[in-house]
């Protein structure tokens, strides 16, 4: 074997969406690219909800549509679902601007999605180094210059590294940019199940018109028994996908079991009509990164940067997570390119791809809702208490039993206080605000 130096111009840690985005856009600007996927498959190990946002998509491939991408149902409704032990009220919306052309999202199965994916970045000119796990890096005068990996003279040099590892975040931390592991508090793991029906089924039990129709679905309350967290439900064309995400801080305090928790979701009343009879296809677990902007690490140093959810780069109360990574690969591509115009690789230079996140929505989002784990951490109500009152009062509001209009009143009333007296209510809505507020 030849003991020459494997060099390129950019190397790609993980070949998820962060990682492809980022390789996509150094490659196309005619720079020697290797994305390095730990996978034997770019998405063989990738897990999600989940829907994927046009805006995004079309930000890196303005022709995404004439690229044919495979992408299962549109979006066409949206909203929440708040369970109680045995109902459940919708929020949802349908029609009206989601309906309009173009579509916000897109339901995925990332398997295939990221896949294809990786397949446009290798049309930009990036090469995919599969069955590969990158292990540590390579320093010369205190400055990134390569990366070691599991393979026998396996160590590949570049300038530029750009992390894209998702939420296990070992390399980031190895280089120093966070000084601490993922938190219990700060993650959520998520179980769910990928079940196979018929597009008819699906369209008759979900009152979906036809298959160009889907929906991304955020369930809250009896879903995850008080414990922090959402359950979701998203149609694929001939799947649909049900899980629960939970903190691993809670899971650990109440030795409730994940599979436990999604076995009683897909039981609930509201919920086991909708799968009667149908397949298994997929079960897994993946962790969410939820700690948001209070953990992501430092951004970048001399030769490296790091995006997605390797950087904490989730909205976990909206599901995006997938944009971001995106469009933080895009910059941090950008940035790279960058730094080969200039022939400089120091963090001052490398300081341009934070510089330009902080324009999007990625960084101002993130700080909006900097608050936000730690409210639902604090505020168990919004899990249990609150969706069972509003199961409580829709439930009374739209049923007579003879009694007089201003009895129905104040059992609803009774309902909500006495399970919450009205001070905590306001401090309640007033938290919850400032969470979403960001001030
Ligand atoms: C249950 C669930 C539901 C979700 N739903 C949604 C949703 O509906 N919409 C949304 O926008 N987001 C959703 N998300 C979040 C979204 O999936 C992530 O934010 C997104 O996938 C992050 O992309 P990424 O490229 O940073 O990381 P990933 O997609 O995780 O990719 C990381 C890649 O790096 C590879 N890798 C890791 N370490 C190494 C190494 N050392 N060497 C080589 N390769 C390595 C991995 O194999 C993997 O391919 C959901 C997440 C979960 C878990």
């Amino acid at each position: 074997m030849s003991n020459e130096k494997i060099q390129f111009d950019v190397v790609v840690v993980g070949a998820g969406l962060a990682g492809s985005t980022a390789a996509a856009i150094a490659a196309r600007h005619g720079l020697d690219v290797a994305i390095i996927e730990r996978g034997r498959s770019p998405g063989g190990k990738n897990f999600f909800g989940g829907a994927l946002y046009t805006h995004s998509l079309e930000e890196i491939y303005p022709d995404l549509w004439d690229r044919k991408p495979p992408l299962e149902r549109p979006v066409t409704e949206t909203g929440f679902w708040f369970l109680s032990k045995d109902g459940m009220v919708k929020a949802t919306v349908q029609g009206g601007r989601i309906n309009n052309e173009p579509i916000d999202a897109y339901v995925a199965l990332r398997a295939k999605f990221d896949s294809w994916w990786a397949e446009q970045a290798e049309e930009e000119g990036a090469f995919i180094i599969p069955k590969t796990l990158v292990t540590d890096f390579i320093y010369e005068e205190g400055q990134v210059v390569g990366v070691t990996t599991d393979r026998p003279q396996g160590d590949i040099y570049a300038p530029v590294i750009i992390i894209c590892e998702g939420v296990n975040n070992i390399l980031t931390q190895k280089l120093g940019l966070i000084d601490h592991d993922i938190q219990p508090t700060k993650a959520a793991l998520a179980v769910k199940q990928l079940i196979s029906l018929s597009p008819k089924t699906i369209n008759a039990r979900l009152g979906l018109p036809s298959r160009k129709h889907g929906m991304a679905i955020s369930v809250v309350g009896d879903v995850s028994m008080g414990m922090p967290g959402l359950g979701f439900l998203y149609t694929a064309d001939k799947a649909v996908s049900l899980g629960v995400g939970v903190t691993l801080h809670a899971l650990q305090e109440t030795q409730i079991k994940p599979y436990e928790l999604l076995q009683r979701y897909l039981e609930h009343p509201a919920i086991a009509p909708i799968i009667e009879g149908g397949q298994l296809m997929e079960y897994g677990a993946h962790l969410i990164p939820e700690g948001g902007w209070k953990e992501m690490p430092k951004l970048f140093t001399g030769g490296a940067m790091v995006a997605g959810d390797a950087a904490s780069m989730v909205n976990a109360l909206h599901w995006e997570g997938t944009n971001m990574a995106i469009v933080a690969g895009k910059q941090a591509g950008l940035t790279a390119i960058e730094a080969h115009q200039k022939g400089d690789f120091s963090a001052q230079t490398l300081s341009s791809y934070q510089d330009g996140l902080q324009e999007r929505f990625v960084m101002k989002d993130l700080r909006q809702y900097r608050r936000m784990s730690k409210f639902l951490a604090n505020h168990p109500e919004f899990m249990e208490i609150y969706p069972t009152f509003l199961n409580d009062a829709m439930g009374n509001f739209f049923t007579s039993f003879g009694k007089p209009k201003r009895q129905l009143y104040k059992e609803i009333w009774r309902s909500l206080t006495s399970r919450r007296s009205l001070l905590k209510v306001i401090g309640d809505m007033v938290s919850f605000g400032r969470a979403v507020i960001g001030i």
